[in-house]
């Protein structure tokens, strides 16, 4: 019987690239059945929620939403829809897989990162106090129930997929009692798995090192802020936002999206990458364990990134999004 999942189709090229990755989905025969909601900015518009009550409701009966990008509007009384889901179902791993592939050319050809990004705490809590007309406080918050939870599924990632590595990243020197207990649990845990090898750096040296040298680095796992930084640096790495897919997993709860925005700027045009959420989608497929599914689509979009003719600008293609999801689709087929 088909899965049912929860769809939610957002702002800008939200709706594009969720059409053309549902419809490779159905092409690859991902045996998925589709609650699909729009959500967002017209969605507050015309209703006057930017989330409805039914899509709520929706994700808590399949607890599997695949999102796309979502503009929060600006000004006050708007908090990040991203940010409000992430706490409203406890997700709070973020998983950000940054790997090269050949068919793009960057400087980098040996870049195979994994960000596990805390998703739950650090400036994002959003406590922001005036303390006067020129002054504001902005509140970091690290607990060692959300450290210890990122960390050891870092580690336990690291045995599961053969990895070698996991790196810390930190600003411990400056935040001695909040990175540094970060830390200090980072180091409990790593004696826990001895068979990985464990490191940790400064947040400021890592973004050097990552633009020197990306090979050294292995998995990554690191507070809210630092997270969200380092994966769009390792993004850059490997060819832009359009390639960077992620999980937000909880113990309940698992959401999929693409790292990047709605990019308004190309919203419309017809000429948005929507490899971020096919990927993202791939890793839902493994969440589900439709393995073998996810494994003929990234077959099939590794042989047609390769093809310049189909592929989406950003990537220096000279194709659009339909050109792409068609080579998929025929790929597949
Ligand atoms: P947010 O703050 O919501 O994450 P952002 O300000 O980081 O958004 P994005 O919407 O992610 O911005 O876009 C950043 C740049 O990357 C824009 O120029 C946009 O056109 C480009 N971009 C983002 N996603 C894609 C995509 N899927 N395909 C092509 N270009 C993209």
């Amino acid at each position: 019987m088909d899965r049912k999942i929860t769809v939610f189709k957002g702002d800008g090229i939200g709706p594009e690239i969720t059409d053309a990755v549902l419809e490779i989905l159905n092409a690859a025969g991902a045996g998925l059945k589709y609650e699909i909601y729009r959500v967002g900015n017209q969605e507050y518009l015309d209703n006057g929620a930017l989330i409805p009550d039914a899509a709520f409701a929706s994700f808590e009966r399949t607890k599997v939403l695949l999102k796309s990008p979502i503009t929060t509007p600006v000004g006050k009384g708007f908090r990040s829809l991203n940010v409000t889901l992430r706490e409203k179902y406890d997700l709070y791993a973020n998983i950000r897989p940054a790997r090269s592939n050949s068919a793009v050319k960057t400087p980098f050809t040996d870049v195979d990162i994994v960000v596990f990004r805390e998703n739950t705490e650090d400036l994002y809590v959003g406590k922001e106090e005036r303390i006067d007309e020129d002054t504001v406080w902005a509140t970091k918050i690290i607990t060692r129930k959300a450290s210890e939870r990122i960390i050891r599924d870092a580690f336990a990632y690291a045995v599961a997929h053969g990895r070698r590595t996991v790196t810390c990243v930190h600003k411990a020197n400056i935040l001695k009692m909040s990175d540094g207990m970060f830390l200090d649990i980072f180091h409990q845990i790593s004696a826990e798995y001895p068979q990985i090898a464990a490191n940790d750096r400064i947040v400021d040296n890592v973004c050097m090192q990552l633009v020197m040298n990306p090979g050294q680095f292995d998995v990554m796992v690191m507070p809210n802020l630092y997270g969200d930084i380092v994966s769009d640096l390792t993004s850059g790495l490997i060819g832009g936002l359009g390639l960077l897919p992620s999980s937000n997993l909880g113990s309940e709860y698992a959401m999929f999206e693409a790292v990047h925005g709605s990019a308004p700027d190309i919203a419309g045009k017809g000429i948005a990458n929507p490899t971020a959420l096919l990927w993202s989608a791939c890793m839902m497929l493994e969440y589900l364990g439709k393995d073998s599914c996810a494994a003929r689509i990234r077959k099939a979009v590794d042989e047609v990134l390769a093809d310049a003719a189909v592929t989406t600008p950003d990537i220096h293609g000279h194709g659009n999004t339909e050109s792409y999801k068609n080579a998929v689709i025929a790929h597949l087929v």
